[in-house]
């Protein structure tokens, strides 16, 4: 069987966050279960594979931000990998490139994104830096918290094809609604770093289920489930630090 392909999008541009340890991540969790895995790591350039199974966009600042729209653009392959069920998962300037679009700079120059995820991103009133938590509600119903890091001074707001992907507790998230990030099919965008999904392994699965079609028998770790039952405990006794 073809090992699953994780592709990790333009670092030398959006990698200044960590994001890219989501990669890491999801590469680890299929191998501890014995499925195969490979990370493909592109850089503009180079062409992105239109057959990978989980892509990945982080963090960056505004000009790193339209340069990775246009290099995205060119190489078109991103539209047919989504289009043809993969799944796209983009952290903070990734989301806000994903959506419709964005502004970049002190004069808000508007520039069209990918115009995957139904969403609009200006810039807010204040910058939003610190530790986030949200509830994030599962696939079957029950809820979980997401927890992370966010440093953006874009605020985004849904359209009606994208739905949140959690509710914020504490922090600033999407800004205007106090929701946390967009789903529109198998494209997620959300504000935190961490990388978000080492610090959330349940949403790591969930987009691996995702990609694989079904369901994945969990991986249990008390050692993860005490660093977030202690960060947690930290940010909802101390605030966003
Ligand atoms: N430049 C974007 C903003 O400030 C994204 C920042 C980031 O990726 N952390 O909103």
């Amino acid at each position: 069987m073809k090992p699953v392909e994780i592709v990790l999008i333009y670092q030398s541009l959006l990698g200044i966050y960590g994001d890219r340890g989501n990669a890491m991540v999801l590469r680890k969790r299929l191998q501890w279960r014995g499925i195969d895995a490979v990370l493909t790591e592109v850089e503009p350039g180079d062409a992105v594979p239109a057959d990978g199974a989980v892509y990945l966009l982080g963090g960056g600042e505004d000009a790193a931000q339209v340069s990775a729209v246009k290099g995205l653009k060119t190489d078109g392959h991103i539209f047919d990998a989504v289009e043809g069920g993969a799944v796209l998962f983009s952290v903070c300037a990734g989301f806000q490139i994903v959506g419709n679009t964005f502004t970049v700079g002190e004069h808000d120059e508007v520039i069209e994104g990918l115009g995957l995820l139904d969403v609009d991103t200006r810039r807010g009133d204040v910058r939003a830096v610190g530790e986030i938590l949200s509830t994030w509600t599962k696939p079957d119903g029950t809820e979980t918290l997401i927890t992370g890091f966010e440093n953006h001074g874009g605020f985004t707001t849904l359209g009606p094809a994208a739905k949140p992907l959690a509710k914020v507790e504490i922090g600033i998230g999407n800004a205007n609604d106090a929701t946390e990030g967009a789903v529109q099919g198998k494209v997620i965008g959300t504000y935190p770093h961490g990388p978000v999904l080492a610090r959330n392994p349940e949403l790591a699965d969930h987009l691996l289920e995702l990609a694989l079609g079904h369901e994945l028998a969990p991986l249990p770790n008390p050692e993860l489930d005490e660093l977030r039952r202690q960060r947690i405990a930290f940010v909802r006794k101390h605030g966003r630090g």
